[in-house]
C-alpha cells in the first residue's frame, strides 16, 4: 500500500498542468502515461478516502480476470442470422494486448514489477446443454479463424475438461452434453496491486502530488480551457485550478460530471448494481482448481453477471472465487452515500431512466430474484457449475459497487454496458463512466481520452515518439496483421513471463 501523507494543500502551489479525480486504476494509468510522455507535467490526483485503490480497483472488490474475450461469451453475441459477431470480442483483446504491452515496457524500464499484479491463469468457456454447446461450436469456429484466437482449443471429452478444471467435473453425469473451449494465455490480475505499484513509481519522479482524504466537491469553469476545483479535507476547503481535469471517480464520476455542468453531462444517468461473491475457504479445493471458467448468462442477467469460478491471486495469495450475485444499494460507491442514487436524479435523465426501467423488464426482474437469495440459493447456482460443492466451505463477500450508464438517445433511455468517455467539446475535461470491460483495458481507454483531450500533443512527433517506444504496436492494427500481433506477444510473453 502506498503511503502518502495528507498535505495542509492550503500551503502548497494550487496550479497543476492536469488534476485527476480518484485514486483508482483509470487515474493512475492516465498519470503514468501522461509522465512518460512529458515527464514535466504537474500532476494532481485526489483522492477521498485515506489510501488509493480501495473502491473497484480493490482486489477484493472485482473478479481480477484480465478480460481479453478468451472466455467472456457476453463479448460475442449470436446475430438473428446465427452467426457469432467477433466484432467486441476482437477490440477488447486488441486493448487487453495493448495493456500487456505497456507493461512490458514499464517492466523493460525497470519500473514495474508484473509478479506483484500478474498471474497466468488459463481461461475457459464452459456450457452444457444442446443449444449452448452448438452456440460455443460456432463461436469456437469463428474465433478460431481469427489470429488473435488462434490459439483457443476445444473440447467435448470428459476426462480432457475434467483435466482442465477437475472442481466443475466432479461429480457431474456423462450423459449430459457439454463442451470446454480453453486459452491457456489468460490472466488473473490484482488491479490494487498495480494501481499502488504505479503511484510508487509516480513517487519517485516527483512529478505527481497526491491529496488523501481529500474530496473534490465541486467544479466550475474559470474563464477559457480552465478548471476551478473546490477541495474539501480535514484543513477545510481550498480550491486547485488547471487546464485539464479528469474524472476518474468510479462510481462518484457521474455526480462530478452533472456538477460541471457541460451540457455532455445531461445525456446520462446512472443505476448502481453492487456484486457479491462466494469465496471458498478450503485450502485444497482452491490448490485443486487453476483456471478463469466463465459460463453463459442466465435470460434476462446483465453481461456482469455472467457466472463465473475464478482462480485469483491476491497479495500473492491463491482463492477461489464464484459469482458474481448481484446485490442492491443506492450508493454509487462501495464507501459512498445512500443518497447518491437518488441525487444523480433530474429533469434531463429521468424519463431515461423510467424509459430503461420499463424496457429491461427481465433484468429488473433478475435483480429482483437476485435479492431475495439466501446462502443456499447462492450455492445451487454454485452446484451447477461445480456439482460437489458444499455449502459449509463457501461464504459470502461483497465486492465493488458499478453504476450502469443510462444514456438520453433520439430513441429514448438506453442501458449501456460497456465504459463510456465523455468529454467537454474543448477537451478541457474527461469523464470515465460505466464499469465492464474496465480495468483490463484503461490503457486504451486512457490513450483515448488524451486523443480526445490533447490531440495537439498527440499528434506531435515527440509525443507519437515517445508512444511508440512505449507501445511498440502504437499506430499499428493487431487486428489485420498477424506479424505485428506475433512480435506484440512475444515481446509481452517474454518480458511478463507470460510463457
Ligand atoms: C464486482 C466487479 C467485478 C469486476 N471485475 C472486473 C474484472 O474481472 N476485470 C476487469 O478488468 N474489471 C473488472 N471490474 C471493473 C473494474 O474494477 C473497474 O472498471 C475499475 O476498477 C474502475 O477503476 P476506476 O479507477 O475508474 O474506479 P475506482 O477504482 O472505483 O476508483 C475511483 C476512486 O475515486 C474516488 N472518488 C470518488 N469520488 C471522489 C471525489 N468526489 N473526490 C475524490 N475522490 C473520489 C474513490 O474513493 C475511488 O478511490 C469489476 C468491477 C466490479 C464492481
Amino acid at each position: 500500500m502506498v503511503n502518502f501523507y495528507v498535505p495542509d494543500a492550503t500551503q502548497s502551489e494550487n496550479h497543476y498542468d492536469a488534476v485527476l479525480v480518484g485514486g483508482g486504476i483509470m487515474s493512475s494509468t492516465l498519470a503514468v502515461l501522461l509522465n512518460e510522455l512529458d515527464p514535466g507535467l504537474r500532476l494532481l490526483i485526489v483522492e477521498r478516502l485515506d489510501s488509493p485503490a480501495l473502491e473497484s480497483s480493490a482486489a477484493v472488490n472485482n473478479a481480477g480476470t484480465g478480460h481479453a474475450a478468451n472466455c467472456e461469451l457476453n463479448y460475442t453475441p449470436l446475430q438473428p442470422e446465427g452467426k457469432i459477431n467477433p466484432a467486441k470480442a476482437l477490440a477488447i483483446n486488441y486493448a487487453f494486448e495493448q495493456s500487456l504491452e505497456f507493461w512490458a515496457s514499464l517492466t523493460e524500464k525497470g519500473k514495474l514489477s508484473p509478479k506483484k499484479f500478474l498471474n497466468l491463469v488459463p481461461q475457459i468457456s464452459f456450457v452444457w446443454g444442446d443449444s449452448d454447446v452448438a452456440y460455443l461450436r460456432e463461436r469456437y469456429q469463428r474465433l478460431t479463424s481469427l489470429a488473435a484466437f488462434s490459439e483457443m482449443e476445444w473440447s467435448t471429452d470428459f476426462s480432457e475438461l475434467a483435466d482442465w478444471m477437475p472442481l466443475v467435473m466432479d461429480g457431474r453425469s456423462f450423459g449430459q452434453p457439454m463442451a470446454g473451449t480453453r486459452i491457456k494465455r489468460g490472466t488473473d490480475i490484482d488491479f490494487g496491486s498495480l494501481t499502488n505499484s504505479y503511484f510508487h513509481l509516480l513517487q519517485k519522479t516527483g512529478a505527481l502530488e497526491m491529496q488523501l482524504s481529500t474530496e473534490v466537491l465541486d467544479l466550475q469553469r474559470n474563464g477559457e480551457k480552465s478548471w476551478k476545483v473546490e477541495l474539501k479535507n480535514k484543513f477545510g476547503n481550498h480550491y486547485v485550478y488547471s487546464p485539464f481535469v479528469f474524472l476518474g471517480a468510479g462510481g462518484g464520476s457521474l455526480t462530478l460530471l452533472q456538477k460541471s455542468r457541460i451540457p455532455e453531462a445531461f445525456e446520462y444517468g446512472g443505476f448502481p448494481v453492487s456484486g457479491q461473491w462466494l469465496v471458498c475457504s478450503d485450502l485444497e479445493l482452491t490448490a485443486r482448481h487453476n483456471a478463469k471458467v466463465y459460463g453463459k448468462a442466465k435470460v434476462g442477467a446483465p453481461p456482469m453477471s455472467v457466472p463465473h469460478l475464478d482462480t485469483r491471486w491476491i497479495n500473492g495469495k491463491r482463492s477461489l472465487l464464484f459469482g458474481p450475485f448481484a446485490g442492491f444499494s443506492t450508493k454509487f460507491l462501495k464507501q459512498g452515500s445512500v443518497k447518491d442514487l437518488f441525487r444523480s436524479i433530474n429533469s434531463n435523465n429521468l424519463a431515461p431512466m423510467m424509459q430503461v426501467g420499463i424496457n429491461n423488464f427481465d433484468l429488473v426482474n433478475y435483480l429482483f430474484g437476485q435479492l431475495r437469495l439466501g446462502h443456499e440459493e447462492r450455492m445451487e447456482s454454485l452446484r451447477e457449475f461445480s456439482p460437489n460443492a458444499n455449502s459449509k466451505a463457501w461464504s459470502l463477500s461483497i465486492a465493488g459497487q458499478r453504476v450502469q450508464i443510462i444514456k438520453r438517445t433520439s430513441h429514448g433511455g438506453v442501458l449501456q454496458m460497456g465504459t463510456e468517455v465523455v468529454t467537454s467539446s474543448d477537451g478541457s475535461l474527461a469523464a470515465l463512466l460505466g464499469a465492464s470491460p474496465g480495468a483490463s483495458t484503461a490503457v486504451t481507454i486512457m490513450l483515448e481520452v488524451l486523443h480526445r483531450c490533447w490531440p495537439e500533443k498527440m499528434n506531435s512527433e515527440y509525443w507519437r515518439k515517445s508512444l511508440r517506444k512505449l507501445l511498440p504496436s502504437f499506430g499499428k492494427d493487431l487486428n489485420t496483421d498477424v506479424a505485428v500481433l506475433v512480435e506484440t506477444r512475444n515481446r509481452s510473453n517474454t518480458l511478463l513471463n507470460l510463457l
